[in-house]
């Protein structure tokens, strides 16, 4: 059974994120979406809030769980037994520090790889900070997040 985690910030998750979760996970067994608790950025939504999102951003991937982990991406692969981590890549701009974090991993746990998935062209603008700054406007954010995070966001910016 080939496990693969999808590591990021979620704050919150997007639809390209959502994407990327579905295409993994018709490629691996099971894709464990793993939310970071980075206590160096101070994120709109809580770990707690990322975490329920995400969840219910999920619920139709049956093979797809989600978590929370703090420390060294590597150390929690490890500690779910895998090897593969999953990134997506949008723009040039991604591919520079995504390298970096991949290669670095590997100097740290030679066995770990990193797979990239090319966002998909409808998402290849997105990312949770564009998304933030549409709700603060009042643009309607159907095509940029699930469902479920539309009412979330509206409320933080109120
Ligand atoms: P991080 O802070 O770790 O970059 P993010 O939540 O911003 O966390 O992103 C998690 C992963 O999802 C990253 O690999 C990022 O490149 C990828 N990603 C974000 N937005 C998109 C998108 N629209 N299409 C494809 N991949 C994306």
């Amino acid at each position: 059974m080939t496990v693969a985690v999808y590591p990021g910030s979620f704050d919150p998750v997007t639809l390209g994120h959502y994407d990327i979760i579905k295409r993994s996970s018709s490629i691996f067994d099971h894709v464990i979406v793993g939310v970071l608790n980075n206590t160096s950025k101070t994120p709109l939504f809580s770990l707690e809030e990322r975490v329920k999102m995400l969840k219910d951003a999920v619920e139709d991937l049956p093979n797809v769980s989600v978590e929370s982990f703090e420390g060294l991406l590597v150390d929690f692969v490890k500690q779910k037994k895998t090897n593969v981590v999953i990134r997506g890549l949008r723009a040039l701009t991604d591919f520079d520090l995504e390298m970096q974090m991949a290669q670095s991993n590997r100097v740290v746990a030679p066995d770990v790889d990193t797979v990239f998935l090319s966002t998909s062209i409808e998402y290849s603008y997105l990312s949770s900070s564009v998304v933030k700054e549409y709700a603060k406007y009042g643009v309607d954010l159907k095509d940029f997040v699930p469902e479920c995070v539309i009412s979330k966001l509206m409320d933080k910016m109120k």
